[in-house]
Order: structure tokens, then sequence, then C-alpha cells
């Protein structure tokens, strides 16, 4: 497995690449804008060709970049819906143009609709900009902890939403670890690994799981809490992660973590214990 983190873009494109290597990563994860904000200033052409040229140089891949905080393509308002599309296009765009490998977004919040109504809006709304858009950057849902009324928790409403979109070839999703067990899933015993790559196998296929985040979690599994914490130190602990790292089935994988960063040693520490994890090396 390739592993990476998610890096700020704080000081710029070129220098989260500098991030990443510094880290020892094989890939990363950005945002490409503010995450907590709407506006976006156009990004610099000269930057956008020295990214490229950087990231192509470093080796490193795949790059990802996660959608902002805001948009909700499941959102009940028309308003907001219709702002979100527009959000998410323009983002879409933007990883496009940096030549990212994946765009990580949330199927967002059901409010007062139908879980049906929901999935069929986050799938118009993955449609239309696919539609509008051409590019090698492959569009993937990421499952929730399903807190509220938060949908695609469960990966038969993901898949839903794949077939409705109909670009199997430019969408896929990521699965966070974080947000599955809080979500309900078991991952701490081989059974219950087991049972959710069978969900994988039988319902996206392996051809459309393409990434993880991988991250502990703060709450008890079925929490639906969306608190991540440091690898081995949440409730799915050195055990859990062993057993999702060590499996043959997802070697071929990246893993994004997006574990806390109060300093960059939080990186490097959480770096080390999954590649530890992941060869079995004991202690
Ligand atoms: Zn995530
Ligand atoms: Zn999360």
């Amino acid at each position: 497995m390739r592993f990476g983190v998610h890096v700020s873009i704080g000081k710029g494109l070129v220098a989260a690449v500098g991030t990443a290597k510094s880290l020892g990563c094989d890939a990363f994860q950005i945002f490409i804008g503010n995450p907590r904000g709407w506006k976006r200033n156009p990004l610099d052409e000269a930057e956008v060709a020295a990214f490229r040229q950087e990231r192509h140089q470093s080796g490193l891949g795949p790059v990802v970049v996660h959608l902002s905080y805001l948009p909700n393509p499941a959102a009940a308002d028309d308003e907001l819906y219709e702002k979100s599309i527009k959000a998410i296009d323009k983002e879409y765009r933007r990883a496009v143009a940096i030549d990212a490998d994946y765009f990580v977004v949330h199927a967002g919040k059901a409010g007062p609709q139908t879980i049906e109504t929901a999935l069929d809006k986050v799938a118009t709304a993955v449609r239309t900009v696919l539609t509008r858009n051409e590019g090698r950057t492959r569009f993937l849902l990421e499952n929730q902890a399903g807190a509220g009324t938060e949908v695609g928790g469960h990966l038969p409403q993901l898949a839903k939403v794949l077939k409705a979109v109909d670009y199997p070839e430019r969408t896929g999703i990521c699965v966070d670890t974080c947000h599955a067990f809080a979500a309900g899933y078991e991952l701490r015993t081989k059974e219950g690994l087991d049972q959710l790559l069978t969900e994988v196998e039988t319902t996206i296929g392996w051809s459309q799981l393409c990434l993880l985040h991988l991250n502990d979690a703060l709450g008890e599994r079925g929490s639906h809490l969306d608190r991540h914490t440091h690898i081995g130190q949440g409730q799915i602990g050195e055990a859990g992660f062993r057993l999702i790292l060590s499996d043959p089935r997802l070697a071929g994988l990246t893993g994004i973590l997006e574990t806390p960063q109060k300093a960059l040693e939080d990186d490097l520490k959480n770096l080390a214990v999954v590649r530890r994890l992941a060869t079995g090396v004991a202690g």
C-alpha cells in the first residue's frame, strides 16, 4: 500500500509537494481553496504549471483533491443545491487543472428529504459535473459516518449513486476507516473486515474502490461520531489497522491519513505506524 497525508496549501501548491516529500509520503491530499469558504480566486497559471512539474519530478502520487466543506450535493434547498453543483464543478475543474488523480466528495446531507431523493440528487450533481468537464481526474464518493441526516454511510447507497451516474471509469469510492466504523462496520475482527470487503465486492466492485482514508476513530462503533484520532490510539486500534493494512485485497491501494496534525511530527508518527502495521513487523 502507498501512504500519504493531507497537506496544507497555505504556503502555495508547490510548497505542498515539498511538505509531502519531506514527510516521506508516497502520495498526498490537499484542499484546492479555503475549505470553509465558497469564494475561489482563480488559480495562478504559473503556479499550476510549477506544481505539475514539481509533482511529476517528485514521483509522488496519487494526488488527491478533497472537496471543501460547504457544498452539499444532496441539499434539499434548491438554491443551496445549485450553488453546491456550481462549487463542485469549479473545484473539480481545478483538480483537473493541477492533474490530480482523484477528487473526493462526501455525499452530503439529506435534511428533510428521503434517502432516495437525496441519493438521486447526489447522482444528478456528480453526473452534471462530469458531463460538463473532461479530464482524467476520477470523481470519488467518500463514505460518511452517518451523523444526523448524512447519506452514504453504507456502501449500497454509494453503489446506487455510482450506478445512476453511469460513468464507471470516471468514478469510484474512497473508504474512510473512521467513518465506516462510526457508521457501524466492524473493522477489528477478520469476520468484520471480510463483511465490509464482501460488500465492496458485491455492491461497488473492486475496480471502483480507488482510495482509503486511514483514520482511527474516537467514537464507538456505530456512534456516527466523525472524530478522527491517531492510528492505533482510537477504537479501531492497532489490531484493527493491522488487519486492514495487511489484507491482500487492499494492498494495491493508497491510504491517506487525515489524523490530527498539531505538529509535523504527528504525521511522521502516524506514517511510521501504518508502515509498521502494513509490513507486520512486531513492536
Ligand atoms: Zn476522510
Ligand atoms: Zn471524517
